[in-house]
């Protein structure tokens, strides 16, 4: 029988309040994984006030930087010390191969490490007014947080918001995706042993509707931080007006993998498969958009193809697995009318449909198309699947044009061994991240976020904590004279 999770909401593991559950499906064997609470606006509300209560009243205002930091290490070493586990669960609950889950494992308490360590050097400053004063600004913590993150990348997602705004000193109200809740409520398990009070950090289960949507209008939540898609993203920012919360977005993607002549032909041609099929296709970063000079476009082409059809589809839990099943029926059949509509907008290199395989889960071929126009749907909108698409250029200009003509602009990358040109392209192109004879590597350390329509505010570095930071100027008068105004 799979197992009932609860909530987390103030220190206690809870049912729904409306009582009711949902199934949590492993993709590839289509089955259910486990249930989880169907949380709405009454969980929400009371999530809210625990994080408000521990905010305003309870002990986390008087906890110091010290010590938060010391919580958050203890986060970090308890994700190192289950990480088998934690990987495990997180295999089966999105599909994702177990040696990235792995890699994510680690991700994930390299994050709590960076911001336990950032946590003591969160400062303020001297401003130099010219008065007989003494002028600072201070850096505080912004209040409660709404976190709100999607089904990709579960437990580093969840990394991601939560040290951040603990360093910071915010309390959290945190809901993870529909499909994949599970390592977030397994973390939660450990939260009081780490030494976290009651009510800092709350998790909400719950579909995006029920759940999301009054965390986002609560009057007691003073930020969102929000990773999905520009849908959702765009009617964040219209229900956030209402009570002006603050709000990060982390948007989605369709960009641009830019391929000359003049790169390492064996390195680019696994850059660009790494940059596209990692994670089943489901990154928001993926180099979706694969831009080839014209000169070496056919063979680009032909080799990314046949490289395409040695990759090793199968169970998640297989240490040789490198694509997994798609995280949800949804999704799989959303990737699946994309792979049909590129049939009929572009040429089919490899793929294009179901992996016949399997006869069971959310399988479909790594797929390439080609002879693609960037106006194409297929290249403008992002499919957050294993579905590349392959467009050549001519020169320079015209790389930079294309990759800047698109509604998007989270991530690009540029392979060439000319130093010249890759800079000319980095600084063309408008896009949060950036990357010379790679694509994906993403650090705890650097920041991470998109131009345009892949959202505002970043993530991760020290921009990462700032996001949940107020400004407070504080002016101190040495003067002790009359003001002598009136
Ligand atoms: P999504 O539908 O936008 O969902 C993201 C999260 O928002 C989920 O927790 C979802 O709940 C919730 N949500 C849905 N509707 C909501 C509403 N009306 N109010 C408040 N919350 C709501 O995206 P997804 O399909 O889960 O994930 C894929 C998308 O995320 C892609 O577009 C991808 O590019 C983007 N993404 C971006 C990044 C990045 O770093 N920029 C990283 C990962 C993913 P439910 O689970 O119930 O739908
Ligand atoms: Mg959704």
């Amino acid at each position: 029988m799979p197992k009932t999770y609860l909530m987390y909401i103030s220190g206690k593991w809870v049912p729904s309040a409306s009582q009711k559950i949902f199934p949590v499906i492993e993709p590839a064997t289509e089955e259910v994984l486990a249930y989880a609470q169907a949380g709405d606006a009454v969980d929400v509300d009371a999530a809210v006030a625990a994080a408000r209560a521990a905010f305003d009243v309870g002990p986390w205002r008087e906890t110091t930087a010290q010590e938060r930091g010391r919580i958050l290490f203890r986060i970090a070493e308890k994700i190192r010390a289950e990480s088998s586990s934690l990987a495990e669960l997180e295999a089966r609950n999105c599909g994702k191969p177990i040696v990235e889950a792995e890699y994510d494992m680690a991700d994930s308490a390299t994050c709590f490490e960076y911001y336990a360590g950032l946590a003591t050097k969160i400062t303020g400053q001297v401003n130099p007014v010219p008065d007989n004063a003494i002028s600072l600004t201070l850096k505080e913590p912004v209040g409660v947080a709404g976190q709100i993150i999607p089904w990709n990348y579960p437990l580093t997602m969840a990394a991601w918001k939560l040290a951040p705004a603990l360093a910071a000193g915010c309390t959290c109200v945190i809901k993870p995706a529909e499909q994949t809740p599970l390592t977030l409520l397994k973390l939660a398990e450990w939260f009081e042993e780490c030494g976290l009070p009651p009510g800092v950090v709350n998790v909400v289960t719950g579909f995006g509707e029920a759940a999301g949507a009054p965390l986002v209008a609560h009057h007691d939540v003073d930020k969102i931080a929000f990773t999905g898609s520009a849908a959702v993203g765009k009617m964040i920012v219209k229900t956030a007006a209402d009570t002006l919360k603050r709000v990060t977005l982390e948007l989605g993607g369709k960009s641009p993998n830019i391929f000359f002549a003049d790169a390492d032909f064996e390195n680019a041609i696994d850059g660009a498969l790494f940059g596209v099929f990692i994670n089943q296709g489901e990154v928001c970063s993926a180099g979706s958009r694969i831009l080839v000079e014209k000169t070496i476009y056919s063979k680009f082409v032909e080799a990314m193809a046949a490289k395409a059809k040695t990759i090793r589809l199968g169970s998640p839990l297989d240490r040789e697995t490198k694509m997994g099943p798609l995280v949800s029926k949804d999704q799989y059949n959303r990737v699946r009318d994309y792979q049909e509509l590129g049939k009929r907008e572009a040429k089919l290199a490899a793929g294009g449909g179901r992996a016949v395989a399997f006869a069971k889960g959310y399988y479909v071929e790594p797929t390439i198309f080609y002879d693609v126009d960037n106006s194409a749907r297929i290249a403008r909108e992002e499919i957050f699947g294993p579905v590349a698409t392959v467009i050549p250029f001519e020169n320079e200009r015209d790389a930079v044009r294309i990759a800047n003509d698109s509604p998007y602009g989270l991530a690009a990358a540029v392979w060439t061994r000319d130093i010249f040109k890759a800079f000319r392209v980095v600084k063309g192109v408008r896009a949060g991240v950036v990357w010379v004879n790679h694509m994906q590597p993403t650090y705890v350390e650097a920041p991470w976020g998109g131009y345009k329509q892949s959202g505002f505010g970043r993530e991760l570095g020290p921009h990462g904590v700032d996001e949940y930071l107020e400004v407070k100027q504080v002016h101190v008068n040495l003067n002790e004279q009359p003001i002598g105004w009136y």
